[in-house]
């Protein structure tokens, strides 16, 4: 069941790595009856189902997925416009079908912002356009992601707590939790870390400077304090 009687939402989760936007995501998805479209579940679909030597071209210029798919790994961001591209096309498929959406870690950049959010007021106008910074800490946000884990059916996060540490498998489908190799290893986040800073934080800017609220909420507690959070701005 879908939510199309009432008016369609956007709701977009910025955040930097661990921050939980992610885990965030899913439960608003359950609650308000979204659909969560997420940017590294796009990337991860398109890069297992890339032949070799695929790619797509956008304006003239070719962008491999193999190529892509290695940035990735390294915890360098994609190449925007190939991003775009992906999620775009998602989007517009949805926007379509009227679906109200929670979208997870795109933007990131101020090119995807540039590209998305203007098709995002297209389909769904400004005032449904939600958007909600969780901030959390370098520190806080190296902890968490090197000890989160994913599970191995539905890629469910599984956010690092007293509560979870001792999970093998994933509560909701039983499959086993696993790491997500090179991701979330240490080095890797912190280049995630300073990738965020550097392409996401001026991203927040345009989105002001386009008047599309931001609202910052504090994401150092447990998850059920930041949803609350969370739906408490959406009122
Ligand atoms: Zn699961």
């Amino acid at each position: 069941m879908k939510n199309s009687k009432s008016k369609k939402l956007v709701i977009i989760l910025l955040g930097p790595p661990g921050s939980g936007k992610g885990t965030q995501a899913e439960l608003l998805a359950e609650k308000l009856d979204l659909y969560y479209l997420e940017t590294s579940k796009i990337l991860e679909e398109a890069f297992n189902k890339s032949k070799k030597g695929e790619f797509i071209k956008i304006s003239g210029k070719k962008y491999f997925f193999s190529r892509e798919e290695n940035l990735w790994k390294k915890g360098i961001l994609c190449t925007p416009s190939f991003v775009s591209y992906l999620v775009k096309r998602k989007i517009k498929k949805l926007g379509g079908k009227n679906e109200s959406l929670v979208i997870a870690g795109s933007p990131r950049t101020l090119y995807e912002g540039k590209t998305i959010i203007p098709l995002l007021e297209k389909l769904y106008g400004k005032r449904n356009i939600r958007i909600i910074l969780i901030q959390v800490s370098a520190k806080e946000s190296i902890f968490r992601n090197s000890h989160r884990r994913i599970c191995e059916l539905m890629r469910h996060p599984i956010l690092y707590s007293k509560e979870t540490k001792k999970l093998k498998f994933c509560p909701l489908d039983g499959s086993k939790l696993i790491r997500r190799k090179g991701l979330d290893d240490p080095k890797t986040i912190k280049i995630r870390l300073k990738e965020y800073r550097e392409k996401t934080l001026p991203l927040v800017k345009y989105l002001e400077e386009r008047r599309l609220k931001v609202k910052k909420i504090n994401g150092e507690s447990s998850v059920s304090k930041i949803f609350e959070r969370i739906l408490k701005t959406l009122k």
